[in-house]
């Protein structure tokens, strides 16, 4: 039997999920598949997750009007007032502060999994957008009018678009013939939830070290996240200690800002590369999300950038008078999308190269960069304006914030 859908979104992660509710919000027929099964409800009794996201404003403002956001909040996040950026190599130090910048917070700390269960059911409530869970895409189709999609169990699924929100080794992407540039850091970012011996004060705390740069992010009942990359060498000798010696290691490396870790969970570690997709739409397939773009977690943009994608591709298919899935409404979305996203590809890699280097004059320049910026209200302020997303004039309906 032959299933037809406006979109198949193949990828049920955090962007896949938040794209087919924004589709679906535009009211196309949508069918969202993961190679997984549904993600778990959430139990306030279950640990803390290592896997977390910084979201920023405009993440907030689409994941509201997603439905998605009064669950985030009602479950488990953790709103950060302040954020202080230190150098190793001398006293320079940034901060900002959300009363200062007029803001009621700098954003939010939320476990992943988390904002995909949230999404998940956003989408289960709206009966244009089918789940289809346990359902990896192996091959797929494309004629002149549709994209044909056959699963294992022998369903075909048609629609004139399919979106590829399936990671970073897209399957889509891959089998589309779409080329990516690819740049990696030769590092490896640790993550872990630790206890610390003072409280974070809702505050993320990042320190850039010779070697990678070591973020606390502050999680509920005064647990943090940390997101530490390293060279990849270093990493591994990381991972391989013990625990005691891990926590040592930790805390000489945050320089006992907030006193000792007393405890770390386990850890795991994702290599990291900078990806570009060459091209993000072709006839009948656009791609979202890890799927087109990686970048440096330093800044936690990430998933914020997906967002984005998810947004601007719902708007543009959503206007689209005839055919959504052709390449002139596809245009539209990657006009929008693959410059911004390859700016901050490159500020993150431009950031990388001055902080994490210890060449004297650079660790001189950072280092009073550091604090003349932060004299600087105005630079402060565009500065964050970045960060919290809302820079950009020409931001997607859906994920700008409401006004006062
Ligand atoms: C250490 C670290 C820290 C980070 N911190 C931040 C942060 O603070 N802020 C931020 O914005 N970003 C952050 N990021 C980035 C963020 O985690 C990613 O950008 C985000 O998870 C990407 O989501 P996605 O939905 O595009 O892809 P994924 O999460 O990879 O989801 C892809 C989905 O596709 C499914 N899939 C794959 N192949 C198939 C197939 N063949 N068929 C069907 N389904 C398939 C998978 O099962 C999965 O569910 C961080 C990343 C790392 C590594």
């Amino acid at each position: 039997m032959i299933h037809r859908y406006d979109v198949i979104v193949v990828g049920g992660g955090m962007v896949g999920l938040a794209t087919a509710a924004a589709i679906g919000r535009a009211g196309c027929r949508v069918a969202v598949l993961d190679s997984g099964a549904a993600p778990a409800p959430f139990d306030p009794d279950r640990p803390l997750q290592a896997r977390v996201v910084a979201l920023n404003r405009a993440s907030e403002a689409l994941l509201t009007r997603l439905h998605a956001w009064p669950r985030i909040q009602q479950w488990r996040c953790t709103p950060y007032s302040h954020m202080r950026v230190w150098d190793a190599g001398g006293h320079g130090e940034i901060h900002f502060s959300a009363t200062e910048l007029g803001q009621p917070n700098l954003g939010h700390i939320v476990e992943n999994d988390v904002v995909q269960r949230a999404l998940w059911e956003a989408v289960q409530g709206r009966d244009n957008v089918d789940w289809l869970g346990e359902a990896p895409l192996q091959r797929f189709a494309v004629d002149t009018r549709e994209a044909i999609v056959t699963l294992d169990d022998g369903r075909v699924l048609t629609a004139p678009l399919l979106v590829g929100a399936d990671g970073a080794r897209s399957r889509v992407r891959e089998a589309a013939g779409i080329a990516v540039r690819e740049r990696d850091y030769g590092q490896r970012a640790i993550v872990a939830v630790v206890r610390i011996e003072r409280h974070h004060d809702f505050t993320a705390w990042q320190r850039f070290l010779p070697h990678g740069v070591l973020a606390f992010l502050p999680l509920p009942e005064g647990h943090s996240a940390i997101v530490w990359s390293l060279r990849a060498a270093l990493a591994e000798d990381m991972l391989a200690l013990d625990d005691e010696a891990f926590r040592a290691a930790l805390t000489d490396a945050a320089e006992a800002r907030l006193g000792e870790v007393l405890w770390a969970g386990p850890r795991q570690s994702f290599p990291l590369v900078g990806r570009q997709a060459r091209q993000y739409v072709k006839p009948r397939i656009a791609l979202v999300g890890d799927a087109a773009h990686t970048i440096h977690p330093l800044a936690g943009q990430g998933v914020n950038l997906g967002f984005l994608d998810a947004a601007q591709l719902a708007e543009v298919v959503g206007a689209a008078r005839r055919d959504l899935g052709s390449l002139a409404v596809l245009r539209r979305y990657e006009r929008a999308r693959a410059a911004d996203n390859g700016l901050m590809l490159r500020l993150m890699e431009a950031f990388q190269a001055v902080f994490v280097n210890d060449l004297p004059p650079l660790a001189w320049l950072r280092n009073a960069g550091l604090s003349v910026a932060d004299r600087l209200p105005p630079l402060k302020r565009l500065l964050m304006a970045v960060a919290l997303g809302t820079a950009d004039p020409a931001l997607p309906e859906l994920a700008r914030p409401a006004g006062p």
